[in-house]
């Protein structure tokens, strides 16, 4: 369906045509009317549908036809778990949001709040931030929610996940009663789905694509291979498909900063993101990688989650995920936005009871990895 046909206003159109969409993707065009028409949206898409303009596009849209009711205060607030997501959703709304008056800040823990804070006495209409930071500042006196239009939970199993669903249940006290409320979520267990109902009022469910199925476009494998082999499996996977950009998840941040030293000794350019990193340290690792500095990225899961880079190939689960859910999110970085992917998953011995459970939940068996995969 193409964008016109769901009545986006004018600039928001000339930005997304700039941008280079020609149609909405599913999550978008089942999304998007529901959202310009005030209701409470539940979001269930795989991760690269299109997740963060289904609701990008229509908070502008909203905001710009519906006047501020107070000249200056938060009109809507995006909680999402990482400081790499709310970069890229602040990112987004700049994207779409370009031809229009209206202003965006993202806020998250990892670097000074200095900045933070005086962009946000200039005013903001939209804030983006992770539950940590956002708590900090509304405790300092610094944020005010009681202007708030609408309120998006990003990532809702993953912040639940993560154990910010106290944080989330303290901001939630903060905003206004009567606002507009949209959850969305890769994956949508039974405890997220009566959570979420716990705080909309008569949600619209939207589901895209079957609960937790992973994309087509993604090619998966598993290797089955010990140990002490996986490092000689991934050189030589890495140099077989000559893989120019590849991302590859380690269970621990230890694992990570090994596998890096290890990567490099070999002449392979490498570098890890994960929770000890400093926060320029990540957006370095990440900023190289997109720039092909780096052909590989390590990142845990914390790091990882939601990063959106172009032309990704491939995804390595080093080791695979214990939390099923998990497998989705992280083959999910390859195969977006139309691409091709393929996803190789190395089983040793003890992991392959989580894989039975990721093949439960994604409903197939994955082929072994071959020469030709
Ligand atoms: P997301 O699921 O929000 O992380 O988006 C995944 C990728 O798809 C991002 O690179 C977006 O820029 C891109 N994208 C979003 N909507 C469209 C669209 N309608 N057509 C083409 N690409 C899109």
């Amino acid at each position: 369906m193409n964008f016109k046909d769901l009545e986006i206003i004018q600039p928001i159109m000339k930005a997304v045509t700039k941008a280079g969409y020609s149609k909405a993707t599913p999550i978008q065009y089942k999304t998007i009317p529901y959202i310009l028409n005030g209701n409470d949206v539940i979001g269930c898409a795989q991760t690269g549908t299109g997740k963060t303009a289904s609701f990008a596009i229509p908070i502008l849209q909203l905001l710009t036809q519906n006047k501020a009711t107070v000249k200056q205060g938060i009109r809507a607030l995006i909680l999402t778990p990482t400081r790499e997501l709310a970069i890229q959703i602040s990112d987004n709304f700049e994207t779409y949001g370009q031809y229009l008056p209206i202003s965006y800040l993202a806020i998250f823990g990892g670097v000074s709040q200095v900045n933070q804070v005086s962009q946000l006495r200039k005013g903001v209409d939209v804030l983006i931030a992770t539950p940590g930071r956002l708590q900090d500042l509304i405790n300092q006196g610094c944020i005010d929610l009681r202007t708030l239009e609408i309120f998006v939970l990003d990532e809702a199993d993953r912040m639940l996940d993560m154990g910010f669903v106290n944080d989330v249940k303290k901001i939630l006290k903060k905003i206004p009663s009567k606002r507009q409320s949209l959850l969305f979520s890769a994956t949508m267990p039974s405890e997220i789905r009566s959570f979420a109902h716990s705080f909309l009022i008569n949600p619209v469910e939207i589901n895209v694509t079957p609960i937790s199925s992973t994309a087509k476009s993604i090619n998966q494998s598993v290797c089955f291979v010990e140990k002490a082999e996986k490092l000689n499996l991934l050189i030589s996977i890495l140099e077989k498909h000559s893989i120019k950009r590849s991302l590859i998840f380690s269970r621990t941040k230890h694992g990570a900063d090994k596998l890096v030293k290890q990567l490099m000794k070999q002449g392979i350019q490498a570098a890890a993101i994960h929770g000890n990193k400093s926060q320029n340290a990540r957006q370095n690792a990440l900023e190289n990688f997109k720039n092909n500095r780096i052909r590989v990225l390590i990142a845990t899961d914390i790091a990882a989650r939601g990063i959106d880079i172009d032309e990704l190939s491939h995804v390595v689960n080093y080791e695979l995920p214990n939390v099923p859910e998990t497998y989705v999110h992280r083959i999910g970085r390859t195969g977006r936005a139309g691409n091709n992917g393929t996803a190789i998953s190395f089983c040793d011995n003890e992991q392959k009871k989580d894989l039975k459970s990721i093949q439960k939940l994604i409903g197939f068996k994955i082929p072994e990895y071959t020469l030709t995969t």
